[in-house]
């Protein structure tokens, strides 16, 4: 087989890639692991920037987000027994949206589907060949059967266990890592949410977070030792546990219910450098991972898709091929600001286990100017809905 791009990984980097490429009349083909159920069924992020609204309107897959999704003007931040809110429309003139990684999926799927893209399940042993040359070209197996894919370009979509960064050799490669001693027990439930905006809410018990997919949709976190398994969380000791975290009255109206999923995830703040190695691009997880405590994994899978997509653009219809010489240096610009925003969160939001009095006065300090200071605000908003691609 020959096409243009090979797309490793089928989750939202690499469809939302396929879709925009299709839109430029640049043909893809996507590879992907699992089956789409699989994919589907992975519940993760739900907070949508601005940015990665309009790829999804600009790769045609927008109407029922818009339709559906609920715009956030604001969130608020609980910590010693008072809450405050951050106006993002009036620090920035922009809203965020609530509108799931599961639905972001299903539109771009069906969006796929409809329009003949082609999408390779059940792939097994995927290898990049030849990333330095012009002609790099893509082997795999599906049912015991070996495929070839040549191509003019490979985007390595396929997560942070995936194949694409270790085509990379080490001797190119430099990682940077930040590994976070708790990680987040977090409950889907059928109940209404407890707040029209998300609580993040800093408790001498741990973080917490309330937050919601939609009407009837609750999103819950709250931070546990990483020793912890899911199994030791009954769902009556997570609401106990929440209800102690969040502020008084937001508990007192907290309507819990059965929980639908419970996993426990791990945080880390994770960058590769470089993003790009010949004709070979990481793009999402595969590259980086932030803690989700900033909202930004989708995010900046979404930031790196929007200059892939315009650089291909660039060479395949204006012959120019600026953007793809720039990629690695473009994108990991945006992602270290975006990572320094997530650990930032992280640091002001969380108990550690090896926090002194006085970090514990730093950390009240810094949620206090955040209080009272306009100009702090504007700085959290503004690398909350997102910062300019
Ligand atoms: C448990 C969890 C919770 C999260 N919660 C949040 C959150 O609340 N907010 C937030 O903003 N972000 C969150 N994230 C991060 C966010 O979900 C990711 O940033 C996002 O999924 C990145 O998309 P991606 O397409 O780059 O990678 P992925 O979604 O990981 O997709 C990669 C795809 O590649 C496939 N693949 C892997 N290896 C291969 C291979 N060798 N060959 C072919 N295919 C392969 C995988 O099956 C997968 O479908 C969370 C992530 C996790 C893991």
């Amino acid at each position: 087989m020959r096409t243009q791009v090979v797309i490793v990984g089928g989750g939202p980097s690499g469809l939302l890639l396929s879709q925009l490429l299709l839109k430029s009349g640049i043909e893809s083909i996507v590879l992907e692991r699992k089956t789409k159920d699989y994919v589907l069924s992975r519940i993760r992020a739900g907070i949508l920037e601005q940015g990665m609204l309009n790829l999804m309107r600009e790769a045609g897959v927008g109407d029922r987000m818009d339709a559906e999704g609920f715009v956030h003007d604001g969130t608020l931040i609980a910590a010693n027994n008072e809450t405050f809110r951050i106006d993002f429309v009036q620090r920035t003139g922009t809203p965020v949206m609530v509108y799931g990684q599961t639905e972001v999926t299903r539109d771009l799927y069906e969006a796929r589907e409809k329009a003949g893209g082609k999408i390779v399940f059940n792939t097994d042993g995927v290898v990049i060949h030849d990333a330095k040359t012009d002609a790099p070209y893509v082997t795999y197996t599906v049912d015991g059967t070996e495929h070839r894919i040549d191509c003019d370009f490979v985007a390595g979509c396929d997560g942070f266990h995936g194949v694409s960064r270790k085509t990379i050799p080490d001797s190119v490669r430099s990682e940077y890592e930040k590994i976070y001693p708790f990680g987040w027990l977090g409950v889907l439930s059928e109940t209404p949410p407890v707040d029209d905006e998300l609580i993040y809410a800093n408790s001498p018990r741990g973080f917490a977070l309330c937050s919601m997919r939609n009407a009837n949709l609750s999103r819950y976190y709250v931070q546990c030792p990483l020793t912890d398994h899911v199994d030791d969380w009954t769902d009556a000791a997570f609401w106990d546990e929440l209800k102690r975290r969040i502020p008084e009255e937001a508990a007192d109206k907290l309507i819990t219910g059965p929980t639908i999923e419970k996993s426990i995830a791990p945080l880390r703040s994770f960058v590769t450098e470089p993003m790009q190695w010949g004709r070979l691009f990481l793009c999402g997880d595969a590259a980086h991972i932030v803690p989700p405590t900033g909202a930004k994994g989708l995010n900046t899978a979404a930031s790196d898709i929007h200059y892939l997509y315009h650089a291909l653009k660039e060479h395949y219809l204006e012959g120019s091929d600026e953007g793809i010489d720039g990629y690695s240096q473009k994108a990991l610009l945006r992602i270290w600001k975006a990572e320094r925003f997530s650990w930032w969160m992280t640091n002001l939001l969380h108990r550690f286990p090896d926090q002194s009095d006085f970090d514990l006065k730093m950390q009240q300090a810094q949620i206090a100017f955040l209080r009272d200071s306009d100009a702090a605000q504007t700085v959290m908003a503004e690398n909350y809905v997102g910062l300019p691609y």
